[in-house]
């Protein structure tokens, strides 16, 4: 997608050997036009599946995951990291590696909001190495539900997580794919 990979090289900050730092429009200010055409473009690209549900993980899938719902007129369910209070035991539950925090941690649905046989589209930011995404899969699968396609926008090639998920069979869509970082500058497929 043309307009997010000019605004990837005009206000991307390559951060030590492997992370992207948009805050400016994606990250922590965002840039709600763009997440909008981005929603488009993921719509597009979907326009032949099936969608239910849009899934993510929380904070930083929900904007664009709330944008792309407005395109296929469906809720969207965030993966919840802190268990709250009011939160009762009736989770689908799993664990995920985070690259950019060197930890794992927990992440869960209620299961009132995965529904056998349900059509889930993941919506996320970044794919890294693909750990999100594996447990978010986890997750759907718990709840006998059906992952239908995977909307990511940015893709880091040179972390592979791409493999993996399409060995699975579910369709990939990367808005912007990243080949790798050189004296802090980005390349980009
Ligand atoms: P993965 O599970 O694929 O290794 O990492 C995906 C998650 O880590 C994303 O949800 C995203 O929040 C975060 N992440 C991974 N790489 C980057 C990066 O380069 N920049 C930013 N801002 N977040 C990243």
């Amino acid at each position: 997608m043309k307009l997010l990979k000019e605004r990837i090289l005009k206000d991307g900050k390559v951060i030590g050997e492997d992370i992207l730092k948009v805050d400016s429009f994606l990250n922590h200010q965002v840039d709600v036009k763009l997440l909008n055409e981005m929603g488009k473009e993921f719509a597009m690209r979907f326009k032949d599946t099936k969608v239910d549900k849009i899934l993510t993980i929380e904070a930083s899938g929900i904007g664009i995951a709330c944008i792309v719902a407005q395109y296929f007129d469906v809720p969207v369910v965030f993966a919840k990291k802190h268990k709250g209070l009011n939160m009762d035991n009736s989770v689908y539950e799993t664990e995920v590696f985070s690259f950019t925090k060197n930890t794992t941690y927990n992440v869960r649905v209620a299961k009132d909001f995965i529904t056998p046989n349900e059509k889930i589209l993941i919506i996320d930011d970044f794919l890294a190495n693909g750990k999100a995404i594996e447990g978010l899969m986890d997750i759907i699968n718990q709840g006998k539900a059906e992952t239908v396609g995977i909307g990511i926008v940015i893709e880091k090639a040179f972390q592979n997580a791409r493999v993996d998920i399409e060995n699975t069979g579910v369709r990939l869509e990367s808005l912007a794919i990243i080949e790798g970082f050189k004296d802090g500058k980005v390349y980009l497929k």
